[in-house]
């Protein structure tokens, strides 16, 4: 599969695996959840015989074991391991039928790809060539549609996709790429690939910063909004800075914008549209910002796979120019239990009845006040309210009413907060962004995570900051007008 990739990507894996990018603590997160789907979805087809328990990594005894397996007539077998010509391939599901084997590839993802198919592919083809005779394949993914109703229901979690068809027209394909990928193992010389569009598709390459280590720090690769295609035309052309892109080279104002501030090294403040939106808003002001979930497996009723779930927030509520700024936050107890409706009852009551809701990028906050609305009517009219009062803090720096050259193209509070509040940063915090208080706090919520203290006082500083960072910026704008 990485050779499918990137001939490069598959050298380097073969033989200088120490150049990988380290996984950070999001992909292990992501490897953790496909491991846990994985076993899920055995429970489909329960009473099967795992043949890799017990082996680690010793693919060798987990191919003869799986031999054993078949030879001694178990109907389910998990983890399958075959091995033909130096390909080893596993299966994670392999099922007796009385017409032959149904082989399942079990994938966390919400739909089919194309390189589900490839790799099933080659599994299959691997299978074949061992004598196994493989009646059906099909890939088992997350079904989105699905709605938790009480107990898990995991043949609508999972959907079966059969793909022999495809597998059977790509049987010549695969041995023709084993030729060649063996042919560039054995070559002794690393591929010599460019970088391009490859690198990120269909995953991004975990040999990134080896071969992307030319590219500065401050690209074309930074030019917001600016499509992959038009990025790799410059990058082609030897264009790399941005001080280097040609006048004529086509791109909106808004880019244009950026690129001028960053060689000038400047700022730019449109003070009477700053001035107007800030004279809309309505004090006190509410400043709120929500941290959301979402597990793959729905954990409660009426939620689907990967259905953000609202559990955290923090408030800061600013009631004048004078008064001292109130902090109040809500992080629901990792008890296991849904944490939508103490979240709708505690945001209802902090957030009073008066002043504006400052949020950042409003469409997020917006919709799952919505979502809640549906899901509880009988609050559906506070929950209401609390949505008509709504003000979105992104506005002036998505419209660049004020863009600093710092921000880089982007209008993220992630971006703006260095450029306007360089003494608040978030890299001090355990927790420096949401997808990592997501994942913490799943971990806390599945038991995994025991050191629960800590961790709840981590997305607690995290979310604080977040909404302690919206204050801030206000105040910059206002003493910018
Ligand atoms: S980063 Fe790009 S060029 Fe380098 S190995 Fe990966 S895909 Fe190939």
């Amino acid at each position: 599969m990485s050779g499918l990739q990137c001939q490069k990507k598959l050298y380097l894996n073969a033989y200088f695996k120490k150049y990988k990018d380290p996984i950070s603590e999001n992909q292990q997160a992501v490897f953790d959840r496909g491991h846990r789907v994985g076993k899920l979805a055995q429970q489909i087809f329960l009473g099967g015989v795992d043949a890799s328990a017990g082996m680690g990594y010793n693919f060798q005894k987990i191919v003869e074991r799986t031999q054993q397996l078949i030879q001694q007539g178990e109907n389910i077998i998990y983890e399958a391991a075959f091995q033909h010509d130096q390909i080893l391939v596993i299966f994670d599901i392999l099922v007796r039928t009385t017409k032959g084997f149904v082989a399942y590839e079990v994938k966390s993802s919400t739909k089919l790809s194309q390189t589900h198919i490839y790799d099933a592919s080659i599994q299959y083809y691997v299978a074949q060539k061992c004598g196994i005779k493989i009646y059906d394949i099909a890939i088992l993914h997350i079904n989105t549609a699905y709605i938790r109703k009480g107990t898990l229901n995991l043949k609508k979690l999972f959907k079966a996709e059969k793909i022999k068809k495809q597998v059977l027209e790509n049987q010549e394909f695969v041995e023709q790429k084993i030729d060649e990928f063996k042919q560039v193992l054995l070559g002794g010389l690393l591929p010599q690939i460019d970088i391009g569009p490859h690198c990120t598709s269909p995953y991004t390459c975990d040999f990134k910063g080896y071969c992307h280590a030319h590219i500065p720090k401050l690209s074309v690769f930074n030019i917001a909004g600016l499509a992959a295609e038009k990025k790799w035309q410059l990058y082609n052309k030897n264009i790399l800075s941005l001080k280097d892109v040609p006048e004529q080279f086509d791109l909106n104002d808004k880019q244009r914008q950026q690129i001028n501030c960053s060689i000038e090294q400047r700022t730019e403040l449109n003070k009477e549209q700053l001035s107007k939106f800030l004279s809309t808003l309505n004090l006190p002001l509410f400043f709120i910002d929500f941290e959301t979930f979402a597990p793959a497996i729905p954990l409660y009723d009426n939620t689907s796979p990967y259905k953000a779930v609202v559990f955290q927030y923090s408030l800061h509520i600013l009631r004048s120019a004078e008064a001292e700024l109130e902090h109040k936050e809500f992080i629901a107890k990792p008890d296991g239990k849904d944490p939508r409706i103490d979240f709708t009852k505690q945001i209802i009551q902090d957030c009073e009845t008066q002043g504006d809701l400052i949020v950042y990028n409003i469409g997020f906050e917006r919709s799952k006040l919505q979502e809640l609305a549906e899901l509880y009517p009988e609050k559906k009219q506070e929950l209401n309210a609390l949505i008509k009062r709504m003000k979105d803090l992104m506005i002036p720096f998505q419209k660049r009413w004020y863009y600093d050259h710092k921000m880089n193209g982007s209008h993220s509070i992630k971006n703006v907060l260095p450029a306007l509040v360089p003494e608040l940063s978030y890299k001090n915090l355990e927790i420096q962004e949401g997808q990592t208080a997501s994942n913490k706090y799943l971990d806390l919520q599945l038991g995994i995570r025991k050191n629960t203290d800590e961790t709840m006082n981590a997305l607690s500083e995290y979310c604080k900051l977040d909404t302690l960072a919206m204050v801030k910026i206000y105040e910059v704008l206002n003493n910018l007008t």
